[in-house]
């Protein structure tokens, strides 16, 4: 037995740290705000053959009902920090991607506008290899520190392994910092920018719901004739279909809500209704967007 570092919450309850609001607690939990301290609590963890998650803001992630056996990590602090660095924006991986979208701006640096309506942070951006508006993560950046068990070392994007909202990085790899390389721009311009990619946004999708964004993947089958998930999930009749407080949003059936009282096995139930929907229709099979977090059966 190693040493438990100081503050490691035992059994903690994950929902409030995703916005869809549902899922279990985890056997262990701690909050890393500084490399020392992630490094410390890897080590941990290795040590005593735990299982490791990472929470960013929770946005593309359901939680087990039956929640995580192992230690959860959230990144705030030294390791949520935005700064500039001439051309570049230097991010903590706690930190979020709409701040550092509009911090960018008001430098006067362009390049990270897809980022203002992209609701997680930076870890779990790369993680994810999210996008909005053809604007591509990898195109701005430069390298990323991935902290494991062994220590960190930094990875450039060809590393990354990155493919549609996929990554490499295994479960024990955490981004603890990453560098954007940025071109210089007008703020005035760079701001204007993001306040058009909100207000398109905000026509396009549910607002102040709990949700997960998009829950699965555009498929990549002929059978789909360029439709996107949510389009082939309306046409299918999953628009507004509800299992238990689980809800497929009205304005976006690629969306599910949380209408209240949601478990994750409410939502996995759903998405399989919507999966068998749309193979029984168009024969394509959709993959999940959203990440799970500990064991679910079946979903
Ligand atoms: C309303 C809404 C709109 C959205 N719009 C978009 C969109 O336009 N484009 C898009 O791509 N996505 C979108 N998403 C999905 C989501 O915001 C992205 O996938 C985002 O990158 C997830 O980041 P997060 O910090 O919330 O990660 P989480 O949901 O907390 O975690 C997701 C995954 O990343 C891992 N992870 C998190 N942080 C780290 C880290 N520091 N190191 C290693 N792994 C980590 C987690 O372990 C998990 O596997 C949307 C979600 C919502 C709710």
């Amino acid at each position: 037995m190693t040493d438990q570092p100081r503050g490691v919450d035992a059994d903690y309850s994950l929902a409030r740290l995703t916005t869809v609001r549902t899922g279990g607690a985890a056997d262990f939990f701690a909050r890393a705000d500084s490399a020392e301290r992630l490094a410390e609590l890897l080590r941990w963890a290795d040590a005593e053959q735990l299982e490791v998650g990472v929470v960013g803001s929770g946005s593309n992630l359901l939680v087990a009902d039956g929640g995580f056996r192992g230690l959860v990590l959230k990144l705030e602090d030294k390791l949520a920090t935005i700064e500039r660095d001439g051309d570049r924006l230097m991010c903590g991986g706690g930190a979020r991607l709409p701040k550092a979208a509009a911090r960018a701006a008001a430098f006067g640096l362009s390049g990270l506008e897809f980022g203002v309506n992209i609701p997680g942070t930076v870890g779990g951006a790369v993680k994810m290899n999210a996008n909005a508006y053809g604007g591509e993560l990898s195109r701005v950046l430069e390298w990323v520190e991935v902290a494991g068990p062994d220590g960190a070392s930094r990875r450039r994007p060809d590393q990354l392994g990155f493919a549609y909202r996929r990554s490499n990085l295994g479960s024990r790899e955490v981004v603890s910092r990453v560098s954007f390389a940025l071109a210089p721009a007008d703020p005035a311009g760079v701001k204007a920018t993001l306040a058009q990619m909100r207000t398109r946004r905000r026509a396009a999708q549910p607002s102040g719901i709990k949700t997960f964004g998009s829950t699965f993947k555009n498929p990549d089958d002929a059978r789909a004739k360029g439709r996107t998930a949510g389009q082939l999930l309306e046409a299918a009749g999953c628009r507004g279909l509800t299992v238990g407080g689980a809800r497929f949003s009205e304005k976006h059936a690629n969306f599910v809500e949380n209408t209240g009282s949601a478990s994750t096995a409410d939502v996995l139930r759903l998405m399989e209704e919507g999966r068998r929907r749309v193979r029984e229709r168009f024969g394509v099979e959709l993959e999940a967007e959203v990440q799970v977090l500990g064991e679910v059966g079946g979903g």
